[in-house]
């Protein structure tokens, strides 16, 4: 064992790997590590958890649990996780007896958008403007030009937000004031909203020797700050902001020593500029394409960088799109808008998708996460098209957003 427990000599299939998180990411975790001979142990508090129900074994109990994570440390060879907010501390016990990828550190410094914003500079890439506001004495502290500097802008909750959960668009001095108060005074980032001509996001992987690999770059359109759909390679991005932005996640990940999956997400500026956005330490939703267009998926990637195995190869076969599949999906009414002729009845009743309609399409990959229940915003799947040409995926990404009456622009 070397001083961060991480292997000597790979681990190979047969071996228990273990997965921190239950949700979709880590059910198609367990996919990959399955199909190659491996066998899961999955920590997620959740009875019916996505990837809980596909593991080889589901330890069902708090994150934080002690003798569940004890169980977890003396079954597998490795562990890895799939959810941002995961107790840092909770990694950093495991990391004690066996091998954790990534770091409890690492994971820590993207839990936090002040930390994170804080790190990505550090590595010399930039980020947006943006003020610290750590509590609300420290707001009353600061002063209006401070504030008015960076407006009109964003207010994000420094921990805990996804999906564009935690945030208030705020134009006005007296918006922020109002706004954090409504954030109950916790510690945010009050970041300048900025001109993006589009986004774009860097996907790679790294090997606790150092070796890494880059997958090609992702363009991402997002609706109601949640990703809609992911289209590579990025039509709207020339070759040297290609590189640009893998190299900044390179840059990225050595400094921090990472192990595992990184996705860093950028905003392109009307002026060409790049701008990281926030890191995700593991696969993230814009690398779904991976599984069905590139040699090796960023789930099989992860699987290979936890156990010490060679990273795979992350050449795209094929052009891809990937369609986000959102509950909303289940109500193509509307919830609460759906009527009855004699009145308004089962509005809120979810009604199965046409997925024989999507199977019929030759391009379309459908992939659902198993949730037991629609909501609308909730993620429950997506959908990958892949063609001998870009043109031809996006068609049929089109046709089947338009079927699944999903808007994408
Ligand atoms: P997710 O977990 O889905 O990535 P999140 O809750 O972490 O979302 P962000 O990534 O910070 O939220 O923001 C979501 C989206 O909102 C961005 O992808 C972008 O479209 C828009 N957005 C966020 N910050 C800014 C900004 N400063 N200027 C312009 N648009 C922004
Ligand atoms: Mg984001």
């Amino acid at each position: 064992m070397t001083p961060d427990n991480s292997p000597v000599s790979p681990i190979l299939p047969g071996a228990w790997l273990g997965m921190v998180g239950g949700g979709q990411l880590g059910r198609m975790f367990c996919f990959a590590a399955q199909a190659m001979g491996y066998r899961v142990a999955v920590l997620d508090p959740d009875a019916t958890s996505p990837a809980g129900a596909v593991a080889d074994k589901h330890i069902c109990a708090a994150y934080d649990d002690e003798a569940a994570l004890t169980e977890l440390a003396r079954l597998c060879a490795a562990i890895s996780t799939e959810f941002e907010n995961v107790p840092a501390e909770s990694l950093d016990t495991l990391a004690k007896s066996t091998f954790v990828s990534p770091a409890g550190r690492c994971v820590a410094v993207a839990q936090d958008r002040i930390a994170e914003k804080r790190f990505i500079a550090a590595s010399g890439v930039p980020v947006a403007p943006h003020v610290v506001i750590e509590s609300s004495q420290a707001l009353a502290a600061l002063s209006d030009d401070a504030i008015a500097a960076v407006l009109p802008g964003i207010l994000k909750t420094a921990r805990m937000g996804y999906d564009g959960k935690g945030q208030v668009r705020v134009s006005s001095v007296d918006e922020v004031r109002a706004a954090h108060a409504t954030l109950a005074g916790v510690p945010c980032v009050l970041e300048k909203r900025l001109p993006l001509k589009f986004e774009v996001s860097a996907l790679i992987a790294r090997g606790a020797n150092g070796a890494a690999v880059v997958y090609p770059l992702a363009q991402n359109t997002h609706r109601n700050g949640v990703l809609s759909h992911t289209i590579v390679p990025a039509p709207d991005a020339n070759e040297a902001l290609v590189k640009q932005a893998q190299q900044a996640a390179l840059q990225i990940a050595a400094k921090l020593g990472y192990v595992g999956v990184l996705c860093v997400e950028f905003f392109i500026l009307e002026d060409g500029s790049l701008v990281a956005n926030e890191m995700a330490p593991r696969p993230h939703n814009s690398g779904h394409y991976t599984t069905d267009a590139c040699a090796t998926s960023q789930f099989e990637q992860q699987v290979r960088a936890m156990t010490g195995m060679p990273l795979g190869d992350t050449r795209q076969h094929s052009p891809a799109v990937m369609l986000n599949i959102l509950g909303d999906v289940w109500f193509p009414a509307g919830v609460g808008e759906a009527k009855a002729p004699q009145g308004p009845v089962s509005s809120t009743a979810a009604v199965t998708p046409p997925w024989d309609q999507v199977a019929a399409m030759p391009a379309a990959r459908l992939h659902l996460y198993g949730k037991e229940e629609a909501r609308p915003g909730r993620k429950m799947g997506h959908v990958n098209f892949t063609a001998p040409t870009l043109d031809e995926a996006r068609t049929a990404a089109r046709d089947c957003a338009r079927l699944l009456h999903i808007a994408t622009s």
